[in-house]
């Protein structure tokens, strides 16, 4: 039993209030003025928040970047290549290479990529893999483009592999990775994510080959330490389910993305005249696995960047839902959202899943939304706009595109490069707690600090909302102090 004296408790939508709190077992079993007890822990004078949830995370990948090489903070092309070539050992052992994260317009060499006759000069043998920031472009060694040849050919797609050859090579590495380094990545990730106070996700997980992930996370779920819902990101609405699972998506992809200059647009890319980037799906397609999944009772996501991406998959919506949104389907990123986008979102009540740094990363002036967007970049993630609207913002991290820190990504949404669309302390937090379980229909069991909720829990010493950093003491999950210390 554990008895917060006198604490400040913020769990926003609602104010904000100084009350006990009494945590009994695995649940809040009290908030209000509470008689002190012999056999309880006693704090007094603590700030207390909703542990954080993450809407959006592909947890198998990024337990992978755990596990092998993660590039974010690699400045130039000499120590993107050498930190690669580090990794050789490791990588020897597991039989391959498996990098995230390269960022070329953030390397001294700007927009340098690595050619695969450059990786060979690393290591001709091992199939060396790196992925671009966005997910949306593959690098490889000339071992890793044989190794991923199956019936398609690989091995002629451009250099980088982008679009469809993408998608396709990313398919192809998943599944050469075994079971058991997927549990390991799996259990990884769930750590790391309780170190930051994430005690909830939002997993998105297989695709269209690789539905056999869920089955694999079911096995370890109980030692991951998080509270997951699935979405598993694949059209074959019997497949899902089958699987007894009741969502259907995440990135399945509507458009690609920004970097990538495969994110759908109404208007061509400012530095790419006449490229207007790439639909996935035709119209009817789109429509048709609305209609099933949506008959089927399955809470339905897709990922759109583009604004033209965004306005398909929203006339594919309407064609087919309650303006009220029963299922709470949702829309992943939504990223360029002029007025009208927004209004029509509002319309269908439809829930966004949004990602506060790729503001951080991509917004900044002279930034990549500037030079790909121009002028639209004002649109660009508008959160205070989309709130404002009344929409529904369900924050997440896409990790590993962003670090899955919730204290870093609340600072994302809080100077957001645009002033017009920073939002709250409060906003930002809703966003990754009680509004994060809404869009997985789990408001009634986490996200909040309320009697007979589950007692997933944060504790600080001094007031977030008055110092900014949104970094907890000490994590609380089931009742158990399972990270830091009161
Ligand atoms: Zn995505
Ligand atoms: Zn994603």
């Amino acid at each position: 039993m554990i008895l917060f004296r006198n604490a400040l408790v913020h769990s926003p939508p609602k104010k904000s209030i100084h009350a006990d709190v009494l945590i009994e077992a695995e649940r809040i079993a009290k908030v209000g003025r509470i008689k002190p007890m012999a056999e309880a822990n006693v704090h007094e004078s603590k700030t207390i928040l909703p542990a954080y949830i993450d809407s959006h995370i592909h947890l198998l990948e990024y337990g992978l970047s755990l596990l092998f090489l993660d590039l974010r903070e690699a400045k130039s092309r000499e120590e993107v290549l050498d930190l690669v070539s580090s990794r050789l050992p490791e990588a020897r052992n597991r039989g391959f290479l498996y990098a995230f994260n390269l960022a070329p317009e953030r390397l001294a060499e700007i927009d340098w990529q690595p050619q695969t006759g450059e990786l060979d000069t690393i290591d001709k043998r091992i199939p060396i893999f790196i992925r671009r920031e966005d997910g949306h472009s593959v690098f490889l060694n000339r071992a890793a483009r044989r190794w991923l040849l199956y019936d398609q050919p690989i091995e002629g797609a451009s250099d980088p592999i982008s679009g469809r050859f993408n998608e396709l090579a990313v398919e192809r590495m998943q599944e050469r990775i075994p079971v058991e380094l997927r549990k390991e990545a799996f259990l990884a990730a769930g750590k790391y994510l309780v170190s930051k106070g994430v005690t909830g996700a939002a997993v998105l997980i297989g695709d269209s080959a690789h539905l056999e992930d869920v089955e694999i996370y079911r096995e370890i779920a109980s030692k991951v330490g998080i509270e997951a819902v699935l979405f598993p990101q694949n059209p074959d609405v019997e497949k899902v389910c089958e699987l007894k699972l009741s969502r259907l998506g995440g990135c399945i992809l509507i458009d690609g993305s920004f970097g990538s200059r495969t994110a759908a647009l109404r208007e061509p890319y400012t530095d790419a005249p006449g490229n207007m980037g790439i639909l996935y799906f035709s119209n009817s397609e789109l429509a048709n696995l609305v209609k099933c999944a949506n008959e089927a009772g399955l809470q339905m996501t897709f990922h759109a960047i583009g604004d033209e991406a965004i306005e398909q998959i929203i006339s594919a919506y309407e064609k087919f839902i309650e303006p009220v949104n029963p299922l709470r389907h949702r829309i992943e990123h939504a990223e360029l959202m002029p007025p009208d986008l927004i209004q029509k979102a509002m319309d269908l009540n439809l829930i966004l899943g949004v990602q506060p740094m790729f503001e951080a990363i991509w917004g900044q002036d002279g930034g990549l939304y500037e030079k790909r967007l121009g002028e639209r970049r004002r649109w660009t993630n508008p959160f205070r706009s989309q709130l404002e609207q009344g929409l529904i913002l369900a924050a997440g991290s896409d990790a590993p595109i962003t670090t899955p820190d919730p204290a870093i990504g609340i600072k994302a949404f809080l100077t957001h490069p645009i002033p017009e669309e920073r939002i709250s302390p409060q906003q930002a937090l809703a966003a990754y707690t009680h509004d994060a379980a809404f869009g997985m229909h789990l408001e009634a069991k986490v996200g909040s600090i309320e009697e007979g909720l589950q007692a997933d829990l944060l504790v600080f010493d001094k007031d977030p909302l008055k110092t900014l950093d949104f970094h907890p003491k000490a994590v609380i999950r089931r009742g158990k102090v399972v990270h830091g210390s009161i």
